[in-house]
């Protein structure tokens, strides 16, 4: 969706909504890529309006960039603007660029001139390339229709370039927004600021921008001081003035990195109370690839609340245009999102991908990136997992401390730790998981609870939400026996189960689809995002067997014998998905008793 569509809707409610994003750069490391994503997603939670990816300069991270991008905007799911500069880019290059995000459902562009490449004083404009930003917004207007949203920046001081001795003359400053109203007749839709550390300026420039008729948002960009040295240094780039209270406050404490920080953050906060009190409704979090200070601000705020994070589905809606009303996924992958989006790339269908006509679209193929791990995440696991394992018994410990909570870490888990719902129930879990039960997915029921609840809801407040206890496991043949007798007598129970060789027995039709979640809200009609369906499950078989050995086994040198006892269970136990359909009176853990 486009920035400025959901600015219009955030603002356009009359509820005083102050909506906020942030912004990121590219790091150099591979490990800093994989630490910016944990981060991010821990910064997504708290439902930013969209996030930001910066072109590094002189197109020095333009690969990166388009990646990055594209994994925030697929795998994070948060709506994407990604940063375009016409340095060093002839027009080939520029289209290859959007081209590339535009077939990854990327509609967010913010496009800039951009600076001189490292080394040079003075911008050149490359041969078949564009001389300033807003031959970049005519091109992009011109090829590509309405199809992009187009950001362009604003400098409430003026260019840097038209800075001298600390201001812009007045007629540069004129000149400079003269040339701002160019960009947004030619179609920018949302203006960006630079940072600034005087609000009454801020203020100022935007009164100046609605004086010559510039009526889109005007964004405040805010960038939190984080440390004394960076904050010299950025604001000497960018020629921006401090005020003198701001010097003042920071001499003093210039070498105690943690006082500079809690100043900036009191400073954001000020700043941003200031800028909302006169009415603006958008705020733009530089943050530097760092999170506490843009989200102390923001709580601060009151912006955000830890406990106030809300899910708009049970998963993370889809960013991307080509599938962001998709409404319904199977249980299986609840743990492993990123796989499941991966595996359904192709679908063209949404919102009902193959929920409509269950015929029509397959899975893709299982592949490597199923099984691939950010090195924080290997290395938790190594510490976690890679534990002696001398009997099958030391395996159901591990996925017993895991239900417990005491393991944060689970190889058939991409998340951080058990979801909310998952501590309703976890003491039962942690006592089927000894008897050998292995649990890797499980919710409990749920009749008519209100959709803001903190554990259970999604949807938004002024709802009520269903779910029928679900359980998901690995067990050896006797114990499925066992189990299957017992259904046998509960016919409220519906089962699947299937081994590694695709050995299946269950009392359900491959072709029935279980609703398992659904939710009932005022004005519309009933979602139900979360099913149960053999189809889906028999290829979800597959990669849940596979973890095993490329999850967990993997961490082991060759010749440990755990190896060997995980191997064993992965050839020889059963995976089971289990229903209590009746979501009023059930209780799904009465049914392990005696086992
Ligand atoms: P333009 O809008 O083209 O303007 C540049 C200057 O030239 C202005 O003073 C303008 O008035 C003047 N000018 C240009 N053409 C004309 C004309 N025809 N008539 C009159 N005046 C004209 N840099 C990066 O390398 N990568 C990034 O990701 C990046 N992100 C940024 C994000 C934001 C929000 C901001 C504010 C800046 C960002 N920059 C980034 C820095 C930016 O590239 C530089 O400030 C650059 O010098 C100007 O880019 P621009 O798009 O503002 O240029």
């Amino acid at each position: 969706m486009k920035v400025i569509e959901k600015i219009r809707e955030a603002t356009a409610a009359n509820d005083d909504r102050v909506v906020f994003s942030f912004e990121f750069f590219p790091p150099r490391t591979e490990d800093g890529v994989e630490n910016l994503f944990e981060r991010m997603e821990r910064m997504v939670v708290h439902n930013p309006t969209f996030c930001d990816i910066t072109w590094g300069a002189g197109g020095s991270t333009a690969d990166l960039t388009l990646e990055i991008a594209n994994r925030m905007q697929n795998m994070v799911c948060v709506e994407t603007m990604m940063h375009l500069t016409c340095t060093n880019m002839p027009v080939e290059e520029i289209d290859n660029a959007l081209t590339t995000i535009k077939s990854k459902g990327i509609q967010n562009v913010l496009a800039l001139r951009g600076d001189p490449p490292h080394g040079q004083d003075k911008f050149v404009q490359v041969e078949g390339g564009f001389a300033c930003a807003l031959d970049l917004v005519k091109h992009i207007r011109s090829q590509y229709g309405d199809y992009f949203g187009i950001t362009v920046a604003g400098y409430p001081e003026g260019h840097p370039d038209v800075i001298q001795d600390g201001v812009a003359s007045a007629e540069a400053y004129q000149n400079d927004l003269a040339y701002l109203k160019r960009k947004v007749d030619a179609g920018a839709d949302v203006i960006v600021t630079q940072l600034f550390y005087d609000t009454d300026i801020f203020l100022k420039f935007v009164n100046d921008c609605r004086q010559i008729g510039i009526t889109i948002p005007i964004v405040p960009g805010i960038m939190p001081i984080n440390n004394y040295r960076g904050f010299i240094r950025m604001t000497g780039f960018c020629k921006t003035k401090i005020p003198d209270e701001i010097m003042d406050a920071l001499e003093p404490i210039k070498e105690n990195e943690d006082a500079v920080r809690a100043y900036g953050i009191h400073l954001g906060t000020e700043m941003c109370k200031k800028i909302m009190a006169s009415g603006i409704k958008t705020l733009h979090l530089y943050t530097l690839n760092m999170e506490k200070s843009a989200l102390a601000i923001l709580t601060n705020l009151g912006l955000i609340e830890e406990s106030r994070i809300s899910r708009s589905l049970p998963w993370r809606r889809p960013a991307n245009v080509f599938r962001v009303k998709e409404n319904v996924r199977p249980i299986f992958w609840a743990n492993r999102p990123k796989s499941y989006i991966a595996r359904t790339l192709g679908w063209d269908q949404y919102p009902q991908g193959r929920w409509g006509d269950s015929h029509n679209a397959s899975y893709g193929a299982l592949s490597d990136y199923q099984f691939m791990r950010p090195r924080a995440r290997d290395r938790k696991l190594r510490e976690e997992w890679a534990v002696p394992l001398n009997r099958v018994e030391d395996i159901y410990e591990n996925f017993m401390k895991f239900c417990l909570g005491e393991l944060k870490s689970s190889p058939w888990s991409d998340l951080d730790g058990l979801q909310p719902e998952t501590r309703i129930i976890n003491e039962q879990l942690g006592s089927i998981n000894l008897k050998g039960f292995l649990t890797i997915n499980s919710q409990p029921s749920v009749s008519g609870v209100q959709s803001d609840s903190p554990s259970v809801g999604w949807g938004g407040p002024g709802g009520y939400v269903y779910q029928k206890a679900y359980l998901e496991f690995f067990c050896s043949p006797d114990k499925l026996n066992a189990l299957v007798d017992k259904c046998k007598q509960l016919p409220r129970l519906t089962y699947m189960a299937v081994n590694k060789q695709g050995s299946w027995t269950s009392n359900v039709n491959k072709t029935d689809v279980n609703a398992v979640t659904w939710g009932v809200f005022p004005a519309k009609e009933i979602i139900q995002p979360t099913v149960v369906d053999p189809e889906s499950f028999l290829v979800w078989k597959d990669e849940a067997f596979e973890i095993w050995s490329r999850g967990w086994a993997k961490l082991y040198p060759e010749t440990d014998p755990s190896k060997k006892l995980l191997e064993e269970v992965e050839s020889s136990y059963y995976l089971v998905s289990l229903v209590d359909n009746d979501y009023i009176n059930g209780d799904l853990f009465s049914v392990f008793k005696d086992i």
